[in-house]
């Protein structure tokens, strides 16, 4: 260990852009043994670990760092996996640079942050080939049963510790497909679809029941699963897009990010592509709205299918963005353009087809609420061909009391309400965890979520069980 200051941080190689805009295949290839020992060896073992306390999941990473280090390769993984069900989705898709790499000792001494992220998933992905994850043991067994509603990655990592207590888990999922957003959002370029349905398979195989094409509040009510179910789990993320303060209604030509990026997902998984033209950004002029991590899926989506030219309008300057910085170089090494400081103003049309989009020149004001600078108005207006308009302006949850026939407490933000410690909402038998309880977050937030709120669901199943007793 300690090596930091003979060894110099090494992430795995990315393909040109040239190459890799030509498919939607993952940019990143893999370590190999010697470079993940050598890599993990830079670790300085500090007392307080950083990285640890940065990560939602609290992953011990000191300890499997040191484990790889030592080639103790078995070892490390089940370290690493006693507290992540899915740490190659993390090793994958975490904004390390913001979590555990951009609070590490290492790098705040200037030597340059060890490689976690890559170390995890080159680490996952030894154990997936040499057998190390196993079918999930259970350890007791129980006749309660549990429902979940939705099979995002906090459904699925909910599902995990639960089976593993011996309980009956049916996870009902609206969509054809189980997985949420890392099947329907994120792209293959940063999530392979097959990491995603490797990890389901596992959990059917565990004795996870999924139900797709089953739309709580449609093809089942939620009084049903009251009804049948000891417990229920709301994991049903936020999907409502944030809209564009411009009139947009009637513009064929505009989408919401999530529809693009959907029906890209699922052409890339064999579906037979939708008969709506808008849908794809082929020999178009693409514009994108926003500058987050779904702007930047967006944007590099459209270059990989062939668009004619593909620009991202964002109102505040780079420095400012909320995206992962990783993310916004891809995009630029892949072509795409960045129109900073540009406030949308008015969609230029003919019958109901968008040509092009004014926007007005922006300058920084002071920061508001959020720390980030407000942009002003400089008076200055310009336009910009867009035979294709897509708004990634974020997302927010949707009316969920009306759609379950529930009254559910709500923040003011219109998410779940729950106490962070146990994610039981104000109906006892309710739990709820995700982005349904956070807004728009991050997959390793969800698989936090997950774990804890089966946890708790575990504590008042046996609770409830004692009470009947006595
Ligand atoms: C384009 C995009 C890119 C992203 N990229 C990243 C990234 O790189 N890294 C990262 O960490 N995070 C990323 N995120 C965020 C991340 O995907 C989410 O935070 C995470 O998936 C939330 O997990 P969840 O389980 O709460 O919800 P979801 O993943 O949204 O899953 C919810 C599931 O519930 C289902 N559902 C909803 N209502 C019902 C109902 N009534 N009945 C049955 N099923 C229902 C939905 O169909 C869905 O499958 C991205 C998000 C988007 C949109």
């Amino acid at each position: 260990m300690l090596e930091f200051h003979k060894q110099k941080p090494k992430n795995p190689s990315k393909s040109d852009p040239e190459k890799r805009i030509k498919d939607f295949q993952e940019i990143y290839s893999q370590f190999d043994n010697k470079t993940s020992v050598e890599q993990s060896s830079r670790c300085s073992q500090c007392g307080v670990p950083y990285c640890q306390i940065h990560c939602p999941l609290n992953n011990n990473i000191p300890d499997w760092l040191k484990y790889i280090a030592e080639n103790r390769l078995e070892e490390a993984y089940q370290v690493s996996s006693s507290t992540n069900v899915f740490p190659e989705v993390c090793g994958r898709v975490c904004p390390q640079d913001r979590l555990c790499e951009g609070n590490c000792v290492v790098e705040q001494a200037g030597f340059g942050a060890i490689t976690i992220g890559n170390l995890e998933k080159y680490l996952t992905e030894l154990a997936w080939e040499k057998g190390w994850v196993k079918n999930i043991e259970i350890n007791s067994s129980s006749k309660k049963k549990v429902a979940i509603i939705g099979s995002g990655p906090a459904g699925m990592a909910a599902s995990s510790y639960l089976i593993q207590n011996g309980y009956h888990v049916d996870v009902f999922e609206k969509n054809d497909r189980v997985g949420g957003l890392m099947i329907y959002g994120i792209p293959n370029f940063k999530l392979d679809k097959s990491i995603v349905e490797r990890r389901t398979d596992w959990l059917t195989n565990s004795g996870v029941n999924f139900h797709v094409n089953k739309e709580i509040g449609k093809d089942l009510t939620f009084q049903d699963l009251e009804k049948d179910y000891d417990a229920i789990l709301v994991a049903t993320g936020v999907y409502k897009a944030r809209k564009l303060d411009i009139e947009i209604s009637n513009i064929n030509n505009s989408l919401p990010a999530l529809d693009f990026l959907i029906e890209s997902n699922k052409v890339g998984l064999g579906d037979t592509p939708s008969s709506n033209k808008y849908l794809s950004a082929k020999d178009k002029h693409v514009v994108v709205i926003g500058g987050g991590d779904t702007a930047m899926d967006c944007v590099r989506t459209a270059i990989r299918q062939k668009a004619k030219e593909v620009t991202c309008l964002y109102r505040r300057n780079k420095e400012n963005m909320p995206g992962s910085a990783r993310e916004v170089l891809n995009a630029e090494q892949e072509g795409v353009k960045f129109n900073w400081l540009a406030v949308p103003s008015k969609i230029i049309s003919e019958k109901s087809e968008a040509s092009s989009l004014s926007y007005k020149v922006a300058t920084l004001g002071e920061a508001d609420e959020t720390g980030r600078r407000k942009p002003l108005d400089t008076g200055i207006e310009k336009q910009i061909r867009s035979d294709l308009i897509i708004q990634a302006l974020g997302f927010e949850p949707e009316d969920l009391n009306s759609h379950f026939n529930t009254d559910l407490e709500l923040t003011s933000w219109n998410t779940v309400k729950v106490d962070f410690k146990r994610f039981q909402t104000s109906n006892p038998k309710v739990f709820a965890a995700g982005d349904i309880v956070r807004g728009a977050s991050l997959v390793v937030w969800a698989i936090h979520d997950g774990r804890e709120v089966a946890k708790s669901i575990h504590q008042f199943l046996q609770s409830n069980q004692i009470k009947k007793a006595s």
